[in-house]
Formats: C-alpha cells, structure tokens, sequence
C-alpha cells in the first residue's frame, strides 16, 4: 500500500483548507457531507488521524480510538433521525471497491429505500 497523501481532499477539509458541510466535529473526527449526494442523507465521517483505508485504520489505530469512532458513526446516524428508518454504511476499501479518496471514511447513507447490495 502507497503512503498516506497529505493532500488528499479530506485532509484539506479537515485542516479547513477547502470548506464543507460539516454536521459534526470534535477533537478525533469530523463528519460532513457529500458533495455528489446518493441519497437524500449522505454524509461521510473521518478520523482526523492520517488513514488511508478501512483496513489501514483498524490495523494502525488503537482499540479505543476504532472503538470511538464506530460509536460516533451510530450516534451521528441516530443524530440524523436515521435509527427508525434505517440507514447504509459504507466504506469502499482500496481500487477495486471504487475507493477514490485515500483517507478513511465512512459513507452514511439514508432516507432512501436501498434494495440492491450493489
Ligand atoms: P469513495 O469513492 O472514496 O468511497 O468516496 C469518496 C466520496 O467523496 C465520494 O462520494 C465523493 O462524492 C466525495 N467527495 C469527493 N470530493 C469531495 C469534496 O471536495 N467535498 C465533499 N464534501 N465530498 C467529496
């Protein structure tokens, strides 16, 4: 796996480089949203910390910190008023997924009936 890229999108946007919708932010982790939506609720969050994948960040991050962040994913879709309708996460690891910004995230996609995985 290639090095992390300091100059990613996400990363410009979490250092307020480039701006975004953001619905929530703390000290580890921002949440924002898409800028090409899929659904009418389409938000992606990051760890602040430099990962570039899904399997780059539980490998490399500490248990509390891996812990921390699926947490806040729930409560940032709950925040949402996703909890009774329900909600699609995903994360696209690597090329052949379609992942096209290397700096983890989670896509939280919601307030549209999905029925196909793919
Ligand atoms: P991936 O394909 O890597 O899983 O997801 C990358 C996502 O980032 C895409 O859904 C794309 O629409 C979104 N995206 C790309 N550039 C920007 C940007 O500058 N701002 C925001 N808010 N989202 C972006």
């Amino acid at each position: 796996m290639s090095d992390y890229d300091q100059n990613n999108i996400f990363a410009k946007i979490i250092r307020g480089e480039i701006p975004s919708k953001k619905i929530y932010e703390d000290e580890k982790i921002l949440a924002f949203e898409d800028i090409s939506k899929a659904a009418p609720i389409h938000i992606l969050v990051v760890p602040k910390g430099q990962f570039i994948s899904f399997s780059d960040f539980v490998l490399k991050a500490g248990t509390d910190e891996v812990n921390n962040f699926f947490k806040k994913v729930a409560e940032i879709a709950s925040n949402l008023g996703l909890d009774n309708s329900g909600y699609r996460l995903i994360t696209n690891n690597g090329s052949d997924a379609g992942q096209t910004v290397f700096h983890f995230h989670v896509h939280i996609l919601g307030k549209k009936k999905m029925s196909e995985l793919l």
